[in-house]
C-alpha cells in the first residue's frame, strides 16, 4: 500500500545542508512507502493478543519483538527489572440481590484487593465526593459503593479520562477510611463497555469493581426508588509479590559521537480485555519499522538511537523508570527522550515537559515533513506516560500530542483492538516520528541536562505536584526515591 501526501510541496523548495538532508528525505519516504508496519501490528494485537506485564501473553510479546528487530538486523537485548506487585484477576463474579436482584457484569478494578463472597448492602455513593460520604454517614461502614461517573466517548476525549483518573484517586482513599466493604464503579462507557483502569495508589487496599454503565444505572434508579439492594462479590487474583519483567532496547549505534542517546519509546505492555491496539501497539510498531528502515537504507546517524519498547508502562510506569535506574551514568548523555502513546490520532506536535528550548529544535527537525503540518506545541509538563522518569531526571523530554481521534472511548477497553486502527495516519505519524529523530540523532545542538533546582522550579511553577499525586507518584518524587537526586 502507498500513501500520497502532500508532502512532495514541502520538500521541492526546501534548500539545506545536502547530504544530510538527502538522508532524512529518504527515510521519511521509505516510511511512507511500502513497509511491513501494518502487518507488524495486526500480529502483535491479533497473535500475542492483550499482554499485561507479568502475563504469559506478555512474556511473549517480548519474544515477539526481539524477533521483530533480529529480522529488521537492528541489535536488541532485553533488560531486566523488578516489578514490584503482581496483579492478574483470575476471576470476578458479582449478584446483587433485593426484590429486584439481578447478576452484573464486573470486572476488577487492577490492584482490587481479593475478596471471598464479600456481602454487603449496595448503597448511592453519588459522585464519591466528601459530601457523599457525609451524607452517608454511618450508613458507608460495611457497604458496597456506587460510584457514579460521567460518560466517557470522543467528544469528551483525553480530558475525560484524566478526569477519571483523578475523580477515583479523590474517592478510593474516602471510601477506606469509612470503612466500606468495597468500590463498584460505574462504568463510564456506555453500550455494555468494560475496561480497565488501574488504581494507582493504595495496591490492595479494598476491593473494587467496575460495573458495566447500564447495569450500574439500573441499580442506582432501583435504590434511588427506595429499594435496598445488597451486593455479594468474589474477586480472585493472583496478585502481591514482586517478580522480573523486560523492557526490549533496540540499539543503533551512533558514527560519530556513540556515547550520546536519543530514546524512542513506546510501551509494549497493554490492558487485557482488548488487544492493545491503540494503547499501544501502534506505536510500538511504528518505532519498530523506523529503525527497520534506518537499517535497511544503510543510514548512519551521528548519535545512537534507542528504541525503547517499555515494560510495566500500565502499572505505574515502571520499565522506563527503571531504565533510568539502570543506565544512570549516561543520563548526562541523553539528548532527548520521547514517547508516543496516543493511539493512531494525527500527529499534531509535541509536548515539551516545560524546557521551551526544545519548540525551535523540534520545528527545525520538522521540516522535512513539513507537508504533514500544522505542528503546535506545547510547553507543559505531563504525567501519565513513560517521558514522566525522563522528565524528573531533568533530560530533555517529549510526547508526541496527537489528535484524541477514537482513543478515549476505546482506552483500556474490549474495543481496542486492530480494527479501531487509522493504518493511513499511522503510516504519516511514522514518518514525522522519523524526522524528529532523524534530526535529534543528527544536530550539531543539544540542550543540557536539568539540575535537581530546575525540575524543582517546574514543579513548584506548574500542576505538576497534582498530576503526580493522580498518578500515585508524588509520594516517591517527595521521598527522593524517584527523579534526580
Ligand atoms: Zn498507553
Amino acid at each position: 500500500m502507498r500513501f500520497s501526501v502532500p508532502l512532495a510541496v514541502g520538500l521541492a523548495f526546501f534548500t539545506g545542508p545536502i547530504m544530510a538532508q538527502d538522508d532524512v528525505d529518504r527515510l521519511v519516504g521509505a516510511m511512507l512507502g511500502d513497509t511491513p508496519i501494518i502487518g507488524d501490528l495486526q500480529s502483535l494485537t491479533d497473535e500475542v493478543g492483550g499482554r499485561v506485564t507479568g502475563s504469559p501473553a506478555n512474556a511473549a510479546a517480548i519474544e515477539w519483538a526481539l524477533d521483530r528487530f533480529r529480522q529488521a538486523e537492528v541489535p536488541a537485548t532485553r533488560e531486566a527489572f523488578e516489578m514490584p506487585y503482581q496483579w492478574q484477576e483470575r476471576g470476578v463474579s458479582a449478584s446483587i440481590s433485593g426484590d429486584s436482584g439481578f447478576t452484573p457484569t464486573v470486572v476488577a478494578k487492577p490492584f482490587s484487593a481479593a475478596a471471598d463472597e464479600v456481602t454487603g448492602p449496595l448503597v448511592d455513593g453519588g459522585k464519591g465526593t466528601p459530601a457523599d460520604y457525609e451524607r452517608l454517614g454511618e450508613t458507608a461502614k460495611g457497604a458496597w459503593i456506587l460510584i457514579e461517573t460521567d460518560v466517557l466517548d470522543d467528544e469528551v476525549g483525553l480530558a475525560g479520562l484524566f478526569g477519571e483518573y483523578s475523580g477515583a484517586a479523590a474517592t478510593e482513599p474516602l471510601a477506606h477510611a469509612a470503612g466500606a466493604a468495597g468500590l463498584v464503579f460505574m462504568s463510564s462507557r456506555p453500550q455494555n463497555l468494560m475496561y480497565r483502569l488501574p488504581m494507582l495508589s493504595g495496591a490492595g487496599r479494598q476491593p473494587i469493581l467496575l460495573m458495566e454503565r447500564e447495569d450500574a444505572k439500573r441499580a442506582q434508579r432501583l435504590i434511588r426508588n427506595g429499594q435496598p439492594l445488597s451486593l455479594t462479590s468474589t474477586i480472585d487474583v493472583d496478585a502481591g509479590y514482586a517478580y522480573q519483567s523486560a523492557n526490549v532496547i533496540a540499539e543503533i549505534r551512533g558514527s560519530e559521537r556513540p556515547e550520546e542517546i536519543v530514546v524512542m519509546g513506546a510501551h509494549l505492555d497493554s490492558h487485557d480485555l482488548g488487544t492493545g491496539a491503540l494503547d499501544n501497539g501502534s506505536n510500538v510498531t511504528m518505532l519498530i519499522d523506523i529503525a527497520r528502515q534506518i537499517t535497511r537504507l544503510g543510514l548512519k546517524p551521528k548519535r545512537t538511537i534507542r528504541f525503547a519498547l517499555w515494560n510495566g508502562e500500565e502499572q505505574g510506569l515502571v520499565g522506563s523508570w527503571r531504565y533510568t535506574q539502570q543506565h544512570q551514568d549516561e543520563l548526562d548523555n541523553h539528548v532527548m527522550a520521547a514517547s508516543f502513546d496516543i493511539g493512531t490520532g494525527r500527529l499534531l506536535g509535541f509536548y515539551t515537559g516545560g524546557m521551551g528550548a526544545l519548540i525551535p529544535m523540534v520545528n527545525e527537525y520538522l521540516q522535512p515533513v513539513a507537508g504533514l503540518d500544522p505542528f503546535e506545541h506545547f510547553d507543559v509538563p505531563v504525567v501519565g506516560t513513560d517521558n514522566f522518569d525522563f522528565m524528573m531526571e531533568g533530560v530533555p523530554n517529549l510526547i508526541g500530542h496527537q489528535a484524541d481521534a477514537n482513543y478515549a472511548s476505546n482506552y483500556h477497553a474490549g474495543s481496542d483492538t486492530f480494527d479501531k486502527v487509522d493504518q493511513q495516519q499511522l503510516k504519516l505519524n511514522s514518518a514525522i516520528a522519523a524526522a524528529l529523530v532523524w534530526g535529534f540523532a543528527n544536530s550539531d545542538d543539544r540542550l543540557p541536562r536539568w539540575s535537581r533546582e530546575q525540575i524543582e522550579d517546574l514543579v513548584d511553577n506548574t500542576n505538576l505536584e497534582q498530576q503526580m499525586r493522580d498518578f500515585g507518584v508524588w509520594q516517591l518524587w517527595a521521598d527522593g526515591k524517584r527523579g534526580r537526586q
